[in-house]
């Protein structure tokens, strides 16, 4: 049995506020033990239910936070960025009987610590065929694609309860209770850690891949705080403007949807200016 982790940080243990969660700060630097240990939490669950192989894919910022040196020596890690599929690189060759989502969080426009979808505040609302969507909904339906089932979320309350309307059956660990976008009831990571290795050993009997699921075409739907950012976005080819903040795609597969996702955001972030937006 092999699995995957994607490992996102707003969702971590103790994580509430924008500097616990950017590289190079402070509190960044105290907030990746806490990062580390709930990955490392779920990789010892998923080995204490039978799995072979687990590799963790880093999906935070410059995905390089989560410190190697303290991970269970059974692990392998997948770190730093460029990945043609991003947060759940790894999963499309065909060997990955399950994934879990560590650290998620809400989407842009959800209430949640952190709430966001990649870029922090310019974009206000992601849709997938008209649902609004975080990147867990995003990337469930990406894995879907290579009939690989999501086992196990974790993160605060808010990403445990979307998760219900992506992946009903996957177990989910709320690290965190929100009170705010940047205020939580946390547990410590002893707690959580405990939490999470008893659901990771569950979920891994969840890891059974199924059939691809062809579930296409995608329509993909993205607000933002500034109309300019509208605009740039339409450089994309396929991109269409279809609001004065708003812009929408369609894709065949969720594996293009993904990708046009990543180059709208890309392209939206280097047209972000300092003061104005
Ligand atoms: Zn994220």
């Amino acid at each position: 049995m092999r699995i995957l982790i994607s490992a996102d940080m707003e969702g971590a243990t103790g994580v509430t506020w924008p500097a616990d969660v950017l590289p190079g700060a402070p509190q960044w630097e105290r907030c990746r033990s806490m990062f580390t240990s709930d990955v490392n939490a779920a990789v010892l669950g998923f080995f204490d239910g039978g799995a072979d192989e687990v590799l963790v894919n880093e999906a935070h910022s410059t995905m390089r936070n989560l410190l190697l040196e303290q991970l269970d020596e059974r692990v392998e890690m997948l770190t730093g960025r460029h990945k043609s599929l991003s947060m759940v690189e790894g999963v499309q060759h065909g060997d990955v009987d399950g994934i879990a989502f560590v650290g998620y969080h809400a989407g842009a426009g959800m209430e949640g610590v952190l709430a966001h979808t990649y870029l922090a505040n310019s974009v206000t609302g992601v849709w997938l065929n008209d649902v609004r969507a975080s990147e867990g909904l995003l990337n469930a339906h990406v894995v879907a694609e290579y009939g690989v089932p999501v086992v196990l979320v974790t993160g605060d309350d808010v990403a445990c309860e979307d998760a219900l309307g992506y992946a009903p059956e996957a177990l989910k660990v709320a690290v965190k209770d929100h009170i705010s976008r940047y205020a939580a009831v946390c547990r410590t990571p002893a707690r959580t850690a405990a939490d999470i290795r008893a659901a990771a050993k569950a979920a891994a009997g969840l890891a059974v891949r199924q059939e691809p699921l062809d579930g296409g075409p995608f329509t993909v739907a993205v607000e933002f705080d500034a109309e300019h950012l509208a605009m740039a976005a339409t450089v994309v080819p396929g991109v269409a403007r279809i609001g004065e903040r708003k812009i929408a795609y369609t894709s065949a597969t969720m594996y293009e949807g993904i990708r046009t996702f990543k180059a709208v955001t890309t392209i939206v972030a280097a047209a972000i200016e300092e003061q104005y937006g």
